[in-house]
This record gives C-alpha cells, sequence and structure tokens, in this order.
C-alpha cells in the first residue's frame, strides 16, 4: 500500500516537473520569437510576377473519396504553377513502410519523383517530414526506401536533410519572404514557441495568380491564420484570392490522441494544456479569413476537426473546397 502510494506521488511529481519545464520552456520562446520577428526585416515582395496557372494535389491528408489512396495525419502536397512543380512536405509515413503512403499515392497518381522541381518544407515537424524519426534527426523521407530525386533545391525554415533513401536534394535554408520562382515565394517564417514541440519555425507557400491574387498554401498553421494573412498583407499589394492547408484547428478534438490525451488539442499550440485551443479560436481563424474576402478557402483535415471543417464550410459556403487527397484544386 505505501509503495503504491510513494509510486502514484513520485508519477505525479514527474507529471508536474515536465509541465512546469515545459511551461518555463514555452514562456522563454515566446520571447525568443518576439525578438526574432522583430529582427526580420519584412518588405514588398514585388514585382515577384504571376503565373497562369496553379493546381493544388493533395498526396498525403487525412480524407480523400478514392479508395485506392492511402491517408494519414500528414501532409504533402503537390503544387503545380506553370511550369514549377513543388513537392510541399513529405508526409507522416506512420508506419514506416515502403512504399509509404505518399508513393504509393503518388504512383496512383501519375506523379513521378522526377517531375518534382523544387521541395518546400513549411516546418520541421514528423507529419510533415515522413516520420518521427526524421523529425529528432532532423531529416526528411518521401519513403523508407529508394526514392530517385534529382539534385533539386529543399526550402527549409531550419537546417534539415534528406535522408539515405532519398538523397540527392540540396537543402537551403531560408528564414526571410523569398522569392523561389516567378510568381512564387516564401512568405518566410513566423516562428511560434508551443507548448509541447518546442519552438517551431514555419513558413508558407504564396503564389501569385494572374488576374487573382494570391494563394496561401500552408503545412500545419502553427504561425496562426491571423499572423499569415497579416504577414501576406504585408508582402503582397494584390488581394489574397485564397487559403489552403492546415490551420490547426483540433477542436475539440485532434486526429492524435495518446490514450485519453488529446495530444494535437493539448500541446500542438502556445497554451497551457489545461487551456487548450478552443471554438472561440476557430471563429477567430473564420473572421481573419472572412475580412480578405476569399474566393477559395480549403482547410486541411491533418490538423483540424471534423467540427472546424464544418464551421469552415458553413461560414464560407460558395467558395470552401473540400482537401482530399487525389482531388485535385485547380485556380
Ligand atoms: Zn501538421
Ligand atoms: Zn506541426
Amino acid at each position: 500500500m505505501v509503495t503504491a502510494l510513494i509510486v502514484l506521488l513520485s508519477f505525479i511529481g514527474l507529471i508536474i516537473i515536465f509541465i512546469a519545464l515545459h511551461l518555463l520552456r514555452m514562456t522563454a520562446g515566446k520571447k525568443i520569437a518576439a525578438k526574432e520577428l522583430s529582427l526580420m526585416s519584412i518588405k514588398k515582395l514585388s514585382p515577384m510576377g504571376t503565373v497562369q496557372t496553379l493546381s493544388i494535389l493533395p498526396l498525403v491528408d487525412f480524407y480523400t473519396d478514392d479508395p485506392v489512396l492511402k491517408t494519414e495525419a500528414g501532409v504533402s502536397y503537390l503544387i503545380r504553377a506553370d511550369n514549377t512543380t513543388i513537392l510541399m512536405d513529405t508526409g507522416l509515413n506512420l508506419r514506416r513502410e515502403h512504399p509509404s503512403p505518399l508513393l504509393h499515392n503518388m504512383k496512383a497518381l501519375n506523379v513521378r519523383p522526377e517531375d518534382i522541381d523544387m521541395i518546400f518544407i513549411s516546418h520541421l515537424h514528423l507529419d510533415h517530414l515522413g516520420g518521427m524519426k526524421e523529425q529528432k534527426n532532423r531529416k526528411f523521407s518521401l519513403s523508407k526506401g529508394p526514392v530517385s530525386l534529382r539534385n533539386i533545391t529543399v526550402y527549409s525554415p531550419d537546417a534539415v536533410a534528406p535522408s539515405e533513401f532519398n538523397p540527392g536534394p540540396v537543402v537551403e535554408k531560408i528564414s526571410a519572404p523569398k522569392i523561389l520562382a516567378n510568381g512564387i515565394a516564401s512568405i518566410g517564417i513566423i516562428p511560434r514557441s508551443l507548448f509541447f514541440l518546442g519552438y517551431t519555425r514555419e513558413h508558407s507557400i504564396a503564389v501569385n495568380v494572374k488576374g487573382k491574387g494570391i494563394v496561401l498554401i500552408v503545412g500545419c498553421g502553427h504561425q496562426t491564420v491571423e499572423a499569415i494573412i497579416d504577414r501576406a498583407q504585408l508582402l503582397f499589394d494584390e488581394p489574397i484570392y485564397g487559403i489552403i492547408g492546415g490551420l490547426h484547428f483540433p477542436v475539440p478534438t485532434g486526429r492524435v490522441m495518446a490514450g485519453p490525451l488529446n495530444i494535437q488539442n493539448m500541446f500542438g499550440n502556445d497554451r497551457a494544456p489545461w487551456k487548450p485551443i478552443n471554438e472561440e479560436e476557430t471563429m477567430h481563424g473564420v473572421e481573419a479569413i472572412r475580412k480578405i474576402k476569399p474566393k477559395l478557402v480549403a482547410l486541411s483535415p491533418h490538423d483540424s476537426s471534423d467540427r472546424a471543417l464544418a464551421t469552415f464550410k458553413e461560414a464560407f459556403p460558395g467558395q470552401y473546397v473540400d482537401l482530399l487527397v487525389g482531388k485535385e484544386i485547380k485556380i
């Protein structure tokens, strides 16, 4: 009995220490993020050119309507802007398979690795790098077996290396907003100190579509949609036409649970675990998007709940498009 009590108290003590350390880290990280942001020079990225055509083909995400394709709580999108093909993020590959869900879906959708002109890593989390091990080792992989890639450039907000399975690409770390190709840019990193996941530097893609405006393509959206829109408005004179991707609204529950713990909801933001994000934040996100009067909204289900998806769908009835693996969004 006494032993059981000691074990229980030790366990509670460890949890308290864990939470206290993470809270301290998160608070310190918020100051670092504010400083890093204040040191960045954010100037207009114009003229950055325009593209005539843009399409986004989700290769990995949480939902599909095609039974041939695989789904998971990760992200990989194929972005085709005129003649430039970008692979944005490389999925989760939770079971460490070869072929990975990404590779399986690429094959099924007739996407060849050699078609890819550049890789864009939105941030260094496991669901965007191809797995837990990749995140730990600061690597990214398309699959747990050979995938032949050309010596293309990988734009990443932090130092990262290709895995031994997918050598070839050359990494260029970028922090400030940068034009990557005609009409295509990174909006630059917006750092955020997250409770569990730590200091997270994330950037998003902006594509300027002729006669329409800026289309923002977002990985996990840890930056917050408000900050992403603010940044885009500082960088571009054109209106924001659309926003596609992860905006992180796992409310009330996310896609990732560890037993009773609602991991995505509790730990993927900059709040204490007992004050997780709620419907109010979802509505703030909706209001921020409503202000830009978008023509296109497509929310990734990988880090937002069905309820959040329904809220967005209801808020933007004429503009909302379901983000499904294999369903190309053409602009
Ligand atoms: Zn994510
Ligand atoms: Zn993330």
